[in-house]
């Protein structure tokens, strides 16, 4: 859940339509009319990547006329159904998975059961990945993932590359490797999966 209080203000006399605003934009709020960046403010989530990689410092982020929220209530959706996604996922449902915005795992897994297929739904739709835009790609995919949902980037744009392997995903052969170098893999695993299948905390369960 994320209160957007900043939109971007676009300069048209600096603007050179280089797209690169569009590009790297998490929600894909971005687009050119006629050769010039157009933002789309339903979309747009204040999270100022355009601003910081316009190379002609043509965008400023201003406070929005009246702040809008973005925010998945998982407790108005079936929480079994959540919880059963975010465990296929591997995450604990109240996990914590974008640390910029506070967002959880279960709010990303209710985001996909009303019908999100995409990053960029998601990040529309719950505010993740609109802080420090690095971190949370990576638990979003898993969620999709185990929804049977396999996105696959945007054409041209920069917002993300594909997910990496998880604990759960090492090779046999490369934990054989590395068993008398310190790392302790299956240890590791045996610890995340305790911390997955912990009882739930909150209001929900
Ligand atoms: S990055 Fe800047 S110059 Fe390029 S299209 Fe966007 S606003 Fe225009
Ligand atoms: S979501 Fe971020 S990158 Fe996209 S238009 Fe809004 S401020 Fe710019």
């Amino acid at each position: 859940m994320k209160m957007i209080t900043l939109m971007p203000v676009i300069d048209a006399q600096k603007c050179k339509g280089c797209k690169t605003c569009i590009r790297v934009c998490p929600t894909l709020a971005m687009k050119l009319e006629e050769k010039l960046a157009v933002v789309d403010l339903e979309r747009c989530r204040g999270c100022a990547n355009c601003e910081q990689r316009c190379p002609e410092y043509a965008i400023v982020m201003a406070p929005r006329p009246e702040p809008i929220l973005a925010g998945v209530d998982p407790a108005n959706l079936d929480y079994e159904k959540i919880r059963e996604l975010c465990l296929k996922a591997r995450f604990h449902p109240e996990q914590t998975l974008c640390y910029c915005t506070g967002t959880r795992a279960d709010e990303v897994a209710g985001a996909i059961l009303l019908g999100a297929k995409t990053p960029e739904d998601i990040s529309c739709m719950t505010g993740i990945r609109t802080g420090c835009k690095v971190e949370c790609i990576e638990p979003v995919l898993r969620l999709l993932e185990a929804a049977e949902i396999h996105p696959t980037p945007v054409p041209g744009g920069w917002q993300w590359y594909g997910r990496t392997i998880t604990a759960w995903e090492i090779p046999v052969s490369v934990k054989q490797k590395y068993a008398s170098r310190g790392f302790y893999f299956d240890e590791d695993i045996e610890i995340l999966d305790r911390v997955v299948s912990a009882p739930l905390q909150g209001k929900e369960q």
